[in-house]
């Protein structure tokens, strides 16, 4: 059994429609795969069309923003109840900051670059989430960077001199917010080092203490001390541990099933989850 249990669309910051990624998913010879675009669940009906088109176990979910001791964090929700308003609530509220935030960045760019508003939208029609992502791929287009990498290390660095911060709610709220709605969270790459600041050991009990499922653990952000540090607090606070592709397409060199959960903690998922896997 193969089982990816994170990946994104166009419905946030991935380069394929849902039916698209599902349809990679079956011919990447997964058996499970999860669809969990940025702060939406606006993939799941197409993407549970293609499942059963492509004869692929379906996992719905949502990469859920949220902060903790200051620093962004994102928790993955499985299988919760897409119209709950406790998540919904919350979901609307970040996607509203988002895109405010991003016409900031825009501004803010625009004093240096020749970038525009509109450029940016031409790169996110379908999405219903905008993120820096999009940003890039229009600094792309314009021929301002080569790609989506390259606009990361500087223009759109979180610890760059453009960088605007968006609402997102507070970690325990969001986990609790999560449960509360049928889903199960896990804590997404949280040692992933290289790519920003990380929350200290302190945070995984105030998550685990709200209701946190598992830790990603096995992410290609991840260095070998990380995944073993992070091995280590999940047998101290009873988390099971997941394996992801955090797959985006053309977007980012995250393959499909790269990286994989074990069946037995798929079950303890749906044990766990307020809706079905969709199984063809
Ligand atoms: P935002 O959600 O707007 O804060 O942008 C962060 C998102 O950008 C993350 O969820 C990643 O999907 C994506 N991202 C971060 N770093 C990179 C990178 N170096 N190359 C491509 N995508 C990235
Ligand atoms: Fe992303
Ligand atoms: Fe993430
Ligand atoms: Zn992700």
């Amino acid at each position: 059994m193969r089982i990816d249990l994170h990946t994104h669309s166009t419905a946030s910051d991935g380069t394929g429609a849902p039916a698209r990624v599902v349809a990679e998913a079956a011919a990447a010879g997964l058996d499970v795969v999860a669809l969990t675009d940025h702060d939406t669940t606006a993939g799941w009906a197409e993407a549970t069309e293609a499942a059963h088109e492509h004869g692929i176990a379906l996992v719905r979910g949502t990469e859920v923003s949220a902060r903790a001791h200051g620093i962004s964090i994102h928790l993955l929700s499985y299988l919760q109840d897409p119209t709950h308003p406790a998540l919904t609530v919350e979901l609307d509220r970040t996607r509203d900051a988002r895109l405010s935030r991003a016409r900031a960045i825009v501004d803010l760019l625009s004093v240096d670059v020749p970038i525009t508003w509109d450029d940016v939208l031409a790169h996110s029609r379908d999405a219903v989430v905008v993120g820096r992502p999009h940003i890039a791929d229009a600094l792309v287009a314009l021929g301002i960077v080569p790609d989506r990498d390259t606009a990361f290390l500087h223009l759109l660095s979180a610890a760059g001199p453009y960088h605007v911060p968006h609402y997102a709610p507070d970690g325990p709220d969001a986990v609790r917010a999560i449960r509360v709605a049928g889903g199960v969270p896990v804590f997404a790459h949280p040692g992933a080092d290289a790519r920003g600041r990380i929350v200290p050991d302190r945070v995984f009990d105030r998550l685990a203490a709200a209701g946190l499922g598992g830790l990603e653990v096995d992410h290609r952000d991840h260095s070998p001390a990380q995944r073993e540090r992070l091995t280590a607090i999940a047998d101290r606070l009873g988390l099971f541990v997941t394996g992801s592709s955090d797959y985006h397409g053309t977007g980012k060199a995250n393959r499909l099933g790269e990286n994989v959960t074990t069946p037995e903690v798929l079950a303890a998922i749906e044990e766990q989850g307020a809706t079905e896997v969709v199984r063809p």
